[in-house]
């Protein structure tokens, strides 16, 4: 099955912390938009394990993938040992994640040498990124490819199925970049939906790549320079997913704000455009453009580099309804000299600045954040400004992360690493003071009523009175009880309760 193991960011239920998802619970889980196999041919249906990590870009390539692998008559399972092929889709954000991979496959590798015929790949930026090292520490594998690559998949398997897939043969290596643009068109192969299944919110990938070259960061190096879906592409595909009853559109990408520049970029001659040279935001006018769909309620957009949050922007929130009232916003640190080492290319100050252009429009808007402790040269005085940056803030929630050196990126040459040891007392410091507010900002919700948007049932529910989850407009989680199934229901709903994970309450 799909199972995510997220490593980035947060979840619904615990304190929001480095290791857990805020998307985790309204995930999709695995659906295949299955084509019509004829009766006959069912017994020669195939069976495929998909384990995702990371962020939610790898949960929608996975999505990609299962849709692919759907019209070559594969079906997902979720017992590992009655497939027939074993997708792992990885992340190399940070080393923990490189290191579950690794132990993974060493628990995949009995099932391999039991099952020879078993296809067992691993895609993703782990793949990108290690792909000679990993094929190496792990030589049972069949394939390895990039993210670049997932559209050669069909292509993959049919070499795999002349070639065989014996445990001795060193293993198929697919981790070239794309040079073309990126292009997932609706038509060739329809996005993936179960039509079994009532999915309320849909992730659209609308940007891959990055070129912002932030010191600590693999992603420019995974996943290459960005290259963005042009827009007609993206609007064909929220009308998809909103005729098929999905309410809310989360846009994705590592840079959402600069979405569309390569595309001018090539109408100019491939003159460098920059947000300043553009003469026009494309990603504002996505904006209003997927809110211009009929059935659009809700739109959500992840992530945002504040270097690239311009006033066109701001003016989105100020002007489209469905944006909304919640909004990722990035900091990394609260000190100019680590920004200024991170390349993050804005300062305190003008992060500050952009949090006022939005909330000019937006004034009771819930921002939550991404922070790294402990990276290299980073002072108890350094600390202690990302301290207060968090209080002047008052985020909603943080994902804090431990810095983490990546192999090739700029910041493991730099020199004053920092301890472990300091960077867990760093750590534990910034996620205590913002559970304190996260709990504060909980409790004020009580008496109000809130539009929720239900996402989806406690999984442990079995009797007539179920727990229902959503998601308030700001992003908090809300459960209701109910005996009604309240799954892509938009209710106001009175909070009657409150801890630090989520709101409780009932419709009004
Ligand atoms: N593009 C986003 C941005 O600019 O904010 C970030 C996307 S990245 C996949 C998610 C988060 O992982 C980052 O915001 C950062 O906090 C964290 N991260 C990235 N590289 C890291 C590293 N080497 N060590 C620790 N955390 C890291
Ligand atoms: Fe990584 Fe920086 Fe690009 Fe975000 S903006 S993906 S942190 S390089």
């Amino acid at each position: 099955m799909l199972e995510v193991e997220t490593d980035s960011l947060a979840t619904n239920e615990s304190v929001p912390a480095a290791a857990e998802n805020p998307f985790a619970k309204y995930m999709p889980k695995p659906q295949v938009n299955y084509p019509v196999v004829p009766e006959h041919q069912q017994g020669f249906l195939k069976k495929v394990y998909v384990q995702t990590w990371g962020c939610q870009m790898n949960v929608a390539d996975s999505e990609r993938m299962l849709g692919l692998l759907g019209r070559m008559n594969y079906r997902p399972t979720e017992d590992v040992n009655e497939a027939d092929f074993v997708l792992l889709n990885t992340c190399h954000i940070r080393e923990k994640a490189r290191h579950k991979v690794v132990s993974r496959l060493g628990e995949l590798r009995p099932l391999k040498e039991k099952k020879p015929d078993l296809i067992l790949a691993v895609a993703g930026c782990v793949a990108q990124a290690e792909a000679k090292s990993l094929a190496r520490e792990v030589p049972f594998v069949d394939v390895i490819f990039g993210p670049d690559q997932i559209e050669e998949l069909p292509a993959l398997l049919e070499t795999l199925a002349t070639r065989g897939t014996a445990i001795g043969d060193a293993p198929h290596i697919h981790a070239e970049f794309n040079k073309e643009g990126y292009s997932i068109p609706v038509d060739v192969v329809p996005p993936y939906f179960d039509e079994g299944k009532h999915e309320v919110s849909k992730f659209i990938n609308i940007v891959k790549g990055c070129n912002n070259f932030c010191t600590f960061c693999v992603v420019p190096y995974t996943r290459g320079r960005e290259k963005s879906r042009v827009a007609d592409e993206i609007i064909r595909e929220t009308e998809f997913f909103v005729s098929k009853g999905v309410r809310e559109i989360v846009l994705l990408g590592q840079n959402v704000n600069s979405y569309g520049l390569d595309l001018l970029d090539e109408t100019h001659a491939h003159k460098k455009v920059s947000l300043e040279t553009a003469g026009t935001l494309p990603f504002a006018d996505l904006l209003y453009k997927v809110a211009a769909v009929p059935g659009v309620e809700r739109i959500r957009f992840t992530t945002s580099n504040p270097h690239d949050f311009t006033p066109g922007l701001a003016a989105a929130f100020r002007d489209v309804k469905q944006i909304c009232n919640a909004f990722h916003l990035p900091v990394q640190s609260g000190s100019d000299r680590i920004l200024d080492r991170m390349n993050r290319q804005y300062t305190r100050a003008e992060y500050l600045e952009r949090v006022g252009w939005i909330r000019a429009v937006r004034p009771d808007i819930a921002f939550s954040t991404d922070l790294i402790v402990g990276f290299p040269g980073e002072t108890d005085e350094d600390f202690e400004e990302t301290l207060s940056l968090v209080e002047e803030m008052k985020y909603a929630f943080i994902y804090a992360f431990k810095y983490s050196p990546r192999r090739g990126t700029p910041a493991t040459r730099f020199k004053e690493q920092v301890p472990e040891a300091v960077k867990n007392v760093r750590l534990q410091k910034l996620l205590e003071l913002q559970k304190r507010e996260t709990e504060r900002q909980n409790a004020a919700e009580i008496g109000l009523t809130r539009e929720v948007l239900m996402l989806y049932r406690n999984r442990k529910d079995k009797g007539d009175e179920s727990t229902w989850y959503g998601r308030s407009n700001e992003g908090r989680l809300v459960k209701v009880h109910s005996p009604r199934d309240l799954i892509g229901k938009l209710l106001q709903v009175k909070i009657t309760g409150a801890n630090a994970t989520a709101l409780e309450g009932h419709p009004a």
